[in-house]
């Protein structure tokens, strides 16, 4: 079991990984954080939390390291290459959780080679977006060992509130890419009904009052709705500010349409899903939240 009080690196400081790194802080660990983005590091400064001066620095002292990172090439990159984490804490043995969402098998790369240095190591991706990071509310789907799932169990419950073992190393990366694929489909069948209840001349509050509790209820529709109003805390509300960013969803889907691709399993509304995030960020769109794909699918024609 990893100490209630643990040290804790925390190597990715953005939308995600800041105020996740802010409710370990909060629960009593001590937190040094790295991020490339100088500016990405003052919300754990005003959190409690320590600054580090590479990913290698935070994890010197640390029992746990923790990775938050953009997409696949990036987790490989700290833990195996430029950032050589691995080689870098070896002779400490802490537990390695990387909470990116990235494919599966560079997951499994990343933790056969923590494996061959005598390390234990997690593929952790959440679910919850940037409120449910906020409010330590994550949904954590976890690969990797039983041992090592139930040494990380306690780190995680004080960023999330359901922490499930999905299985082997990779598993907890398998559930994120079809869970994302669920929800980008979804999204746009939300932005499709609201954009059509306009039509009809229905108001967006009375639609989503009444589908939040029908059989069209979804966290995309009740708390994340993409028509600007009726869901307070959604990105659509503050001009689609991230949130989780179209290029994020875009990295999501294709992962998804590779899964895929490899084991011939039929996607064809995921396939044309992706289609209309890719759009909406070569409009310009690409930092913005993607339920922005509302506004685009508003501007298009039938
Ligand atoms: P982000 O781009 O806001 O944050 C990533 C951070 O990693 C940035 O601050 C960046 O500077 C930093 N970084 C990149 N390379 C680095 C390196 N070599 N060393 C140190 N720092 C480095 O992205 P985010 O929204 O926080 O998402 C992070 C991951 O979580 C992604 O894989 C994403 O798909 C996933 N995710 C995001 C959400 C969401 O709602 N934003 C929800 C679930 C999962």
């Amino acid at each position: 079991m990893t100490s209630p009080r643990a040290t804790i690196a925390f190597i990715g400081l953005g939308n995600m990984g800041a105020p996740m790194a802010a409710n370990l802080v909060k629960a009593g660990h001590t937190v040094t954080g790295y991020d490339i983005v100088p500016a990405a590091l003052q919300a754990l400064i005003a959190a409690g939390g320590k600054l580090a001066s590479s990913a290698a620095d935070a994890a010197k002292d640390a029992d746990v390291v923790i990775t938050m990172l953009p997409a696949g090439e990036h987790v490989r990159d700290v833990w195996l290459h430029q950032g050589g984490l691995i080689e870098a804490v070896k002779s400490r043995g802490p537990l390695l959780i990387d909470c990116s969402t990235i494919d599966v098998e560079s997951a499994r790369v990343v933790t056969a080679a923590a494996e061959a240095a005598g390390l234990a190591m997690l593929d952790a991706p959440v679910s919850g977006g940037t409120i449910g990071a906020q409010n330590g509310t994550l949904t954590f789907m976890v690969g990797g060992a039983e041992d090592a799932f139930a040494r990380g169990k306690p780190i995680l419950e004080a960023m999330g509130k359901n922490i499930f073992h999905a299985g082997g190393p990779g598993a907890g990366q398998a559930v994120k890419i079809c869970n994302n694929m669920m929800l980008a489909i979804n999204m746009v069948g939300v932005s499709e009904g609201f954009l059509l209840a306009r039509k009809l001349g229905l108001d967006w509050n009375k639609l989503h009052e009444i589908c939040s509790t029908a059989t069209s209820n979804s966290w995309a529709l009740s708390q994340y709705c993409p028509a600007p109003g009726p869901a307070p805390a959604a990105p659509s509300n503050r001009d689609y500010a991230p949130g989780f960013m179209t290029q994020l969803m875009v990295k999501d889907v294709k992962l998804s349409q590779a899964a895929a691709e490899a084991t011939g399993s039929p996607t064809p509304l995921a396939a044309l899903a992706l289609t209309f995030y890719e759009k909406a960020m070569q409009a310009g769109d690409a930092t913005k939240d993607f339920s922005v794909v509302f506004r685009w699918l508003a501007g298009q024609k039938r």
